[in-house]
């Protein structure tokens, strides 16, 4: 198990396992929680992390990770944004679920 991503932004966290998960790269989160109840902990011990289960994903893995960081991925094909059915949160054309609540974009269709 190898940590590819690492951000107090649980957004972020969320759209970076969905991207990998889009490409078939299995993930957990570990220190998910921590920051909630160890108060005392240093900060950069309590920052969640996204943790490939297959060492060999790691390089794929990493590579999409860059791309997320880089900002390319915002970019690439100029989807626009789509608001959650659900949630009414804004989310970024290339998401294809709301990071807030898991609803998928389809949803939209049965509003
Ligand atoms: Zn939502």
């Amino acid at each position: 198990m190898k940590r590819v991503f690492a951000s107090q932004d649980r957004a972020a966290i969320a759209i970076v396992r969905e991207l990998l998960a889009n490409e078939g790269i299995e993930t957990i989160v570990q220190n998910e929680n921590m920051s909630a109840i160890c108060g005392e902990i240093p900060f950069f011990l309590a920052m969640p992390e996204v943790c490939v289960l297959r060492d060999e994903d790691l390089a794929q893995a990493q590579a999409i990770v860059e791309r997320f960081e880089s900002g390319e991925a915002r970019d690439q094909d100029g989807k626009k944004p789509w608001r959650c059915p659900r949630c009414g949160e804004t989310i970024e054309g290339q998401f294809t679920i709301c990071w807030k609540c898991g609803t998928r974009m389809e949803a939209q269709d049965d509003a």
